[in-house]
């Protein structure tokens, strides 16, 4: 049985989240953007160690994507900046759920930038609310919810860019393939996002995604072989581990930021949704201070090494 692979169907809004964001020097490119205000092609080619010509289409992405703009440099003949837009800085929770989960989970995770409440001075990882009830959000508080009419565009035509022949990067940035094991596709992240809405069943996996069983079996494979998955029950069923659990922040904000990038589309056709259980609203996932309590905006926060 092949996948459903609809080239003419234009990728739902997740789709082309994830191809777009669940790339490991896509988000290296931001990081350095954010955090060391980088706006230069030989700065993040000195940074991330990536061919030019790679680097380039990476920016050109970024760009076409409304996540940076080009700007002539001054004096520059026909060089250009590349600086992050409003939509480019709305990654940044998405960002910083990554950071965190490579500080916690990943062998070099320190090399990441951690989070600092400016307003208060606490250093370490915020905690993610509900917007509407503000009470903390755990995996299992909330559940995803598919239409499995949009799912053939959130995954036909996928593009499978395997971590494996990516080019050589830096250290810090190789660690970003863990992360991408688990965003770095349009299966994979379905996957992983079922997975954190309690689906443990191979069959049930199957019959929301309507996904072939090759392609199921491989991703499940790799998903174990990252230690985000894990076979219980006599191999029956795949449960998430403690790392991969922890995925859920990453994933709840790449779904708001798709959003965020798609104003004009009706949220019932942006892809899977996050239900809040406690109070049943969408999950509108915000970023509190776990020193002071207060909700975090973008200016309020700053990052070191
Ligand atoms: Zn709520
Ligand atoms: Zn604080």
């Amino acid at each position: 049985m092949a996948d459903l692979v609809r080239s003419d169907a234009q990728p739902s809004p997740i789709a082309t989240t994830i191809d777009l964001l669940g790339d490991r020097l896509t988000v290296a490119i931001l990081r350095d953007a954010f955090v060391d205000r980088i706006h230069r092609f030989g700065e993040w080619i000195d940074r991330t160690g990536a061919p030019p010509a790679v680097l380039s289409a990476r920016l050109v992405a970024l760009t076409e994507s409304g996540l940076m703009e080009r700007r002539p440099q001054l004096g520059g003949y026909d060089r250009h900046d590349y600086v992050l837009t409003g939509l480019g800085l709305a990654t940044w929770e998405f960002l910083v759920s990554v950071w965190t989960w490579q500080r916690e989970w990943s062998v070099d995770g320190l090399l990441q930038p951690e989070m600092v409440h400016v307003d208060c001075g606490r250093r370490g990882p915020p905690e993610m609310v509900c917007g509407h009830c503000r009470s903390k959000v755990r995996t299992q508080d909330a559940r995803l919810e598919v239409n499995p009419d949009l799912l053939v565009t959130a995954t036909g035509g996928s593009r499978r860019r395997s971590t494996r022949s990516s080019p050589a990067l830096s250290r810090a940035d190789l660690q970003f393939t863990e992360v991408m094991e688990a965003i770095g596709d349009r299966w994979s992240a379905m996957v992983t996002g079922l997975s954190l809405s309690g689906v443990r069943r191979f069959g049930e996996f199957q019959s929301v995604l309507r996904i072939s069983p090759t392609t199921l079996t491989e991703r499940l494979t790799r998903l174990c072989e990252a230690k985000i998955l894990t076979r219980i029950e006599g191999g029956r069923e795949y449960a998430l581990t403690p790392r991969g659990r922890a995925l859920f922040p990453i994933f709840a904000f790449l779904l708001a930021w798709t959003q965020t990038a798609h104003p004009d589309v009706p949220p019932e056709l942006l892809g899977p949704r996050l239900r809040h259980h406690d109070c049943g609203a969408w999950l509108e996932p915000t970023l509190s201070c776990r020193g002071c309590d207060t909700v975090l905006d973008r200016t309020s926060i700053a990052f070191e090494y």
